[in-house]
């Protein structure tokens, strides 16, 4: 039974995903997430959705059987989750399997921004050390800071633990504080920012988090203050953030994503106190497998056991049979 059921693959999606689901399901593809190039008598055979970016509610609506959408990443902020729970179907994510990548990433992105080891490598790799000498030592280090990560979910916890163990203090910022942690809570952001001199964010992309670091909040981090943001760009007032790096109210910033990808503003490559980074936080072979074997293993167990493995918040259903 579950060999005959549909599922769509809008877009490119990682090879594994669509070898997973070609040996139980038949997969029919689309260039993108777009209703016009779907006819309604095969968009009526679609159960199910396997996709790597945007799918909206458009695409929900035009798909009368869809059961479940299975979305590829932790973020799942491309998918109209809402409109998906309206009408009844199961969004999933790939949560959990990337956190120490990301985590490690964060670690990697935080150490270049600060000790300027990219900076240091262009500085052998061009001749410049046998020429004029020792590359300059950095203004900034890691020693004596301490850490607010505003999200302390799943990826945020794995840099605190990385962080700690590399005896830094941690504080952090949620909307409520998360129990069992040793680490020092700030019900808001701006008071987060004060108390610290590196700022890590890796909150979801929501309304409730657009553009929350801005000027204010880059003026609560200081002169010596570095940011570090591996969760999604629209978090940040790119051009606030621009300013403080220029004008010196920040010390430096290491960004992994950005508002509008993969559009850099020309302005932020420029400037010689950011460390730079295309999406790659979790862009290893070894994670984005098991993200990819996540998407397939939900939809494997909603056609077969009834209900995803991990659906998120919005959709906490189980599938009706017959
Ligand atoms: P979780 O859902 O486990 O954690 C999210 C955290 O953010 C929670 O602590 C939550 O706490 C907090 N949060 C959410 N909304 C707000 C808010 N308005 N104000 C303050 N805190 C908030 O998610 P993950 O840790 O698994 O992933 C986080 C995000 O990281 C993903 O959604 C994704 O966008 C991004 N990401 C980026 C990657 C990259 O390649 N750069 C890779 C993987 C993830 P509370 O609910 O109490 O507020």
């Amino acid at each position: 039974m579950a060999a005959k059921t549909r599922i769509l693959v809008p877009g490119t999606i990682r090879e594994r995903v669509l070898d997973r689901l070609k040996e139980s399901f038949d997969v029919l593809r689309i260039d993108r997430a777009d209703p016009s190039l779907l006819a309604r008598s095969e968009a009526a055979s679609i159960s199910g959705v396997a996709v790597s970016g945007a799918f909206g509610a458009a695409m929900i609506e035009h798909l009368p059987a869809l059961e479940i959408i299975a979305s590829f990443g932790v973020g799942y902020d491309g998918v109209d989750a809402a409109a998906a729970a309206v009408r009844g179907v199961t969004v999933t994510n790939t949560p959990d399997v990337l956190n120490d990548e990301v985590a490690d990433t964060t670690v990697g992105l935080l150490l270049n921004t600060v000790r300027r080891f990219p900076q240091a490598e262009a500085w052998l790799r061009e001749g410049r050390w046998k020429r004029e000498g020792a590359f300059p030592l950095t203004p900034l280090s890691l020693r004596g800071r301490r850490a607010g990560i505003y999200g302390l979910g799943r990826i945020g916890l794995a840099i605190a633990e990385r962080l700690k163990a590399f005896g830094l203090d941690i504080a952090y910022h949620t909307r409520r504080p998360r129990e069992g942690v040793p680490y020092a809570y700030y019900p808001s952001l701006p008071e987060l920012a004060e108390a610290v001199d590196i700022l890590i964010a890796i909150v979801p992309k929501t309304a409730e988090t657009h553009r929350t670091i801005d000027a204010a909040v880059l003026r609560a981090l200081g002169p010596n203050g570095v940011l570090i943001n591996v969760g999604r760009g629209w978090t940040v007032d790119e051009e606030a953030l621009i300013a403080a790096l220029r004008d010196g109210v920040i010390a430096a910033a290491g960004l992994d994503v950005f508002y509008d990808e993969p559009n850099v503003p020309q302005a932020l490559i420029d400037l010689p106190n950011v460390s730079l980074l295309p999406h790659v936080a979790s862009a290893s072979v070894v994670t984005r497998d098991a993200m990819a074997d996540l998407v397939a293993d939900n939809l494997l167990a909603w056609f077969g056991q009834g209900a995803a493995l991990t659906p998120v918040p919005e959709t906490p259903f189980t599938r009706k049979t017959g």
